[in-house]
């Protein structure tokens, strides 16, 4: 059996076409059947929605991933809702997402199992400890809360109408920042001997004023590291932090796929 990975990218967001890139040199070199469908930006919903439902019947295909986001002018639910929930590896269908709020076998989000690992790696058993997941969208904040839970961890979702978030993640023996806000958590915001999940991703200006006047950019996290570090016991990077683990576990969610549809689980 040769789990089968079909990646799917719509027009030419640079950002979009270096992960789509990296996860299908990535599946190749793992030994997948791997396939990269690039479409034009000006690619109607109904001609994506096509190409799903041919990749859904390909037998030699396990995993399809849509890379998001896609084009204006096309609604990402409808195109997440066309994907055969076995074979939706990005964890973002309706069903696999019931399916993980009710504890139940779901294909998982990527970037949030792969936090998981991380967590469970460094910390072990998590029962029991105060899990403060900052953001809450269906891409990372939620499946990641649903996880910490189902791991036996007392949750709390912060958002952007969250008040006094200083304080709920000053409470936080983990703290998972999935925001989008370059250094918004400050070494202050950090308990004592907490572990810290920084999956934020952010281009910025380089600090240098004359290489950011060259137009030079870096990748920064959420959480301010060098601060954050002086008091987190464990504390991931950006970049190389999360961002590999995300892919590993795109392949991994691809082999669990592809077994299950075999009948292998
Ligand atoms: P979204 O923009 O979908 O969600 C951001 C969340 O942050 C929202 O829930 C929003 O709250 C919350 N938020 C925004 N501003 C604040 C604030 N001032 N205080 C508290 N909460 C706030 O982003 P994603 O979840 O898709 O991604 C989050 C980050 O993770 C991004 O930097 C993204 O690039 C990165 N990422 C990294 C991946 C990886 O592989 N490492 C994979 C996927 C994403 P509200 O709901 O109220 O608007």
């Amino acid at each position: 059996l040769t789990p089968g990975l079909a990646v799917v990218l719509v027009g030419e967001d640079p950002a979009s076409q270096i992960y789509v890139r990296n996860k299908g040199e990535q599946s190749k070199a793992a030994g997948m059947h791997s396939v990269t469908h690039r479409l034009p930006a000006e690619t109607s919903e109904a001609e994506l929605l096509a190409l799903v439902k041919t990749l859904n019947a390909d037998p030699a295909i396990h995993g399809i991933l849509v890379q998001l986001p896609v084009p204006k002018h096309i609604n990402d639910q409808t195109i997440i809702a066309a994907l055969d929930p076995d074979k939706d590896v990005d964890g973002l269908h309706v069903i696999n997402a019931g399916r993980l709020a009710n504890g139940l076998p779901a294909l998982t989000a990527c970037t949030p199992l792969g936090s998981m690992i991380l967590l469970k790696e460094t910390l072990g058993d998590l029962t029991g400890k105060r899990a403060v997941v900052v953001g809450r969208s269906v891409l990372v904040g939620r499946p990641i809360a649903q996880l910490l839970l189902r791991a036996d961890c007392t949750v709390t979702i912060a958002h952007s109408k969250t008040e006094n978030l200083k304080a709920v993640c000053q409470e936080a023996d983990i703290l998972v920042a999935a925001v989008g806000r370059p250094g918004m958590i400050r070494g202050s915001w950090i308990k004592e001997g907490a572990t810290v999940i920084d999956v934020g991703i952010n281009r910025v200006p380089f600090s240098d004023p004359v290489a950011a006047a060259a137009g030079k950019t870096k990748v920064v996290g959420d959480v301010k590291f060098k601060e954050a570090s002086r008091r987190a016991a464990f504390i991931t990077p950006v970049p190389n932090g999360v961002g590999p683990m995300t892919i590993a576990c795109l392949l991994q969610n691809t082999i669990t796929a592809a077994r299950r549809i075999a009948g292998l689980e």
